[in-house]
Order: structure tokens, then sequence, then C-alpha cells
């Protein structure tokens, strides 16, 4: 996290240890997260430049995942009169090595700029006063969330990396076959033809780059097992037509079909399981 903050200096403190203090402060309002309030401890300058929700909403992108705040220590404070993207002025760096429940160690570098003040404000008062000019997170603000969704985040192991056609209507009864059969973690490599581009693919690219697919999810997510669909009437085949209506023709060269894209990679691919299925628009044969 790389947050920029302003604040008015105290007379009797050197900028660091102001900086400091006040960044202090400012982070125990994200780590107890009272995101609002940290915008509302911003100075005006800073809340023109991004709105209280965008605020919250990159916090809860940026923050929320690290979970609790275990350990903070201060690694720098720098004094500083010019800083890249921002105007001349007095600035302190402030950088910590944190610790948070879900991330062992990250740095936290908070830049703080200094106006000022009369003798009689208090460090509290000035921490109230604080700029926040987000580099790193400027980034994450510039691209609005439209749609709020938690995904498992962990790594995982495939259950199956599967290759089948982008045909909508197919799509159905594969995600309801998998589920039956406790694919719950599928590499789903969906392109046209499916099967089709390991067994009679338009180009060596096509045949290249769905066996890379295959090559990735097994060497990611150690998958063991890979299952290669083809469907009846596919548009890649020229659909039912092409066999004239005659749905056991349709099956037979589908049957081959499978059979020589399972060849393909168990040749490329010794050692995984590979199952070639055939969806009808009546269920799935094997
Ligand atoms: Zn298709």
């Amino acid at each position: 996290m790389l947050l920029a903050l302003c604040a008015a200096s105290h007379a009797q403190q050197k900028p660091e240890q102001l900086a400091q203090q006040s960044s202090d402060a400012w982070l125990g309002l994200v780590d107890s997260g009272k995101y609002a309030e940290s915008w509302q401890e911003a100075s005006a300058l800073f809340k023109s430049h991004v709105t209280k929700e965008q605020w919250q909403s990159a916090l809860h992108a940026t923050r929320d995942p690290l979970g609790k705040m275990l350990s903070r220590k201060l690694k720098s404070a720098t004094y500083k009169t010019t800083l890249p993207g921002a105007p001349d002025g007095e600035y302190v760096v402030v950088q910590y090595e944190s610790s948070f429940e879900h991330k062992q160690s990250t740095v936290e570098t908070i830049t703080r700029c200094s106006t000022k003040m009369g003798n009689g404000e208090s460090p509290a008062t000035s921490s109230s006063n604080m700029l926040a000019v987000q580099l790193e997170s400027k980034r994450i603000l510039s691209m609005r969330k439209v749609f709020d969704f938690d995904s498992p985040d962990g790594q995982y192991v495939a259950d199956a990396a599967v290759l089948c056609c982008f045909d909508h209507r197919i799509s159905a009864a594969v995600r309801q076959f998998l589920k039956k059969q406790a694919v719950e973690r599928a590499d789903m490599i969906v392109v046209a033809g499916g099967a089709k581009t390991l067994a009679s693919p338009r180009n060596d690219f096509e045949q290249a780059f769905i066996l890379e697919q295959v090559r990735m999810s097994i060497r990611l997510h150690q998958t063991q097992r890979v299952m290669v669909m083809s469907h009846s009437d596919c548009a890649t085949y020229g659909g039912l037509a092409h066999f004239k209506g005659d749905q056991a023709a349709e099956a037979e060269h589908h049957r081959s079909e499978l059979l020589r894209a399972g060849e393909l990679l168990t040749a490329n691919f010794p050692g995984i399981a590979v199952e070639p299925y055939f969806v009808k628009f009546d269920g799935i044969g094997k």
C-alpha cells in the first residue's frame, strides 16, 4: 500500500517525528476498518481528488484482504522537498515494515507533506489536515468497481482441465455434468469446436495453442485429468446438417474425433487421465 498524506507540521518537533505520529494515527484508523473516518481525516484537496466511496472501495480491495495488522515497524522517515508527480514542498516519506494476517511482510509507504501551522495547534489536530494523493491506489481508483463479488483467492489443485466448445447450448449440461462428477475446480478451456481443435485443427497454431493450455493447467494447477468434449450440431463441423441429419453418423464421426484428440493428449502428457465425452441435446455420452 502506498499512501501519501499531507499534514500540518508542529513547530516543536522534527517533521520526521510529526510525520510518523500522524501516519501512525491515520494508519490506526485504516487498521480498525474506519475507512470512512480515514477519508474524513484527509484534506479538502485529497477529497476533491477521491470521493469517499472510491476511497472506501479501494481500501476494501487492497486493505481487507490483508487481514489483521500483526506488527508495524518504522523503517525510515525521510525529509524531501521534491517528489515525483507532486508540487514542490515539504514532504516526509515514512516507510514501515508491516506484517498482516494474510501477508507476512510488506512495506507501507506514506508520504506526508507539511504546511506550516501556528504554535497553538496540537499534533492531533494536525493529522486531521492530511492530504493523500494516492500513487499506487490512484491506479486502483482509476478502475471503478462495477460488480461486488467475493471469489476464493487461495491457490488450488484443479480437479480436471475441461476442453469443450463455447456453444452456449451445451454450457448448462457441461456445468451440471461436472458438478455431478464432483469436478468443482475445473480449468475450463472453452473454444469453438472443443475437441476438434486437437483432432481436426484448422491450423497447426490451434492445436499447439490448446496443448499449451493443457500444459499450463498441469503446471500451474497440478491437473491429473483432462476431460475432452465435442458436441452434437457443432457449427465447426457444419452442424448436424453436415451429416444430413443422421445422428448415428454424426456420433460415429465424433467418436473417432474424440479418440484422436485423446491419443494426442496422451502422447503429449503421459500419465494424465484423458476422458472423451460427446455432448448431445439429451445428455452426455462417453
Ligand atoms: Zn460447437
